[in-house]
C-alpha cells in the first residue's frame, strides 16, 4: 500500500487520490484475522510541512461470536486520517504528535510513503472488542452448551429462590 508523492512535491496544496486493494500484514486481537483483501481508498494532500492521508478502510473480517462461539463474517469499515513527515522516524518511544491534526505523525524517506501499518492500526481500531454474530445473538445454554438461536433446549435453568427450595423437593419428589 505505497504511494508515490513525487508529483506532489512541487506545490503546496496539490493532492492526489489513490486506491489499492490487497492483503495486510496480520496482528490482530486474538479471534479476528481477515477474511479478504482490504480496500483503501483516498487522498494524499501536500500541506506544506507535511502530506495529509485522508481517506477510508474497509475490509471483511473472520471473527469468532463472543457469545454463541460461532466464526462469522462481518463487514469493517474505518476511517484513515494520518500525517506524513518526510525524514527519519524519532527514536521508539518518542512519538511526534502533530500539532495541526493531533494525530501520530508517520515518517517516509523518499519518494514513497508506505500506508501499510496506518491502515492496519486504524483498521483494528475499527474491530469490535466483543464481536457478536448478530446484535440480538441469545449465546449458549448454560447447562447443555447448544446454540440457543437454534432452537430452546430443554434444560431447565432455574433460579430457584432458596426459601422455596423445599417446597420444590416437595412437589418433586423423585428429583
Ligand atoms: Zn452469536
Ligand atoms: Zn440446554
Amino acid at each position: 500500500m505505497q504511494v508515490d508523492i513525487s508529483e506532489l512535491r512541487r506545490e503546496v496544496g496539490a493532492r492526489k487520490a489513490f486506491s489499492f486493494c490487497g492483503p495486510l500484514e496480520d496482528g490482530f486481537p486474538a479471534g479476528i484475522s481477515l477474511a479478504g483483501p482490504v480496500e483503501v481508498e483516498g487522498t494524499v494532500l501536500n500541506t506544506g510541512p507535511a502530506y495529509l492521508v485522508e481517506g477510508s478502510i474497509r475490509a471483511q473480517v473472520e471473527a469468532v461470536c463472543s457469545r454463541c462461539l460461532t466464526p462469522f463474517r462481518q463487514v469493517v469499515e474505518a476511517p484513515l486520517r494520518e500525517e506524513f513527515r518526510e525524514g527519519s522516524p524519532p527514536p521508539p518511544g518518542q512519538d511526534e504528535v502533530s500539532e495541526d491534526s493531533g494525530v501520530e505523525v508517520w515518517f517516509f524517506q523518499g519518494d514513497v510513503m508506505d500506508l501499510s501499518e496506518a491502515v492496519r492500526q486504524n483498521l483494528i481500531l475499527a474491530l469490535p472488542t466483543q464481536p457478536l454474530c448478530r446484535p440480538d445473538c441469545p449465546g449458549l445454554c448454560p447447562v447443555c452448551g447448544r446454540r440457543l438461536d437454534e432452537g430452546a433446549c430443554d434444560c431447565r435453568v432455574e433460579d430457584v429462590d432458596p426459601r422455596l427450595e423445599g417446597l420444590r423437593r416437595f412437589l418433586n419428589p423423585k428429583e
